[in-house]
């Protein structure tokens, strides 16, 4: 008995009902343990995590933005040559 409630209590505060899910680690969590990080709700432990490691995460994804833009730029260029080529050739 209490395994089937266990799972809408908080995990932090097991004398209180968790209404939310954080969106990370899907632990049940109360009102005062949710805690809005980038519009997204997450558990303390969870905001912890993610703001001491913001900054390496952001250069990953940065690279790789900065990676798939050049990919693109490559590719309008090698587009744009070979437009001119072909005008060139075949004017
Ligand atoms: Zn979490
Ligand atoms: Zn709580």
């Amino acid at each position: 008995m209490g395994t089937a409630l266990s799972a809408s209590r908080c995990r932090y505060h097991p004398g209180r009902d968790g209404v939310g899910v954080c969106m990370r680690c899907r632990t049940v969590i109360c009102p005062e343990c949710t805690t809005r990080f980038d519009g997204i709700n997450h558990c303390a432990v969870c905001v912890a995590e993610l703001t001491r490691g913001v900054e390496s995460q952001r250069g990953e994804v940065g690279m790789g933005w900065r990676l798939a833009g050049a990919l693109l730029l490559y590719g309008v260029l090698a587009l744009g040559l070979w437009g001119v080529l072909h005008m060139m050739f075949f004017w």
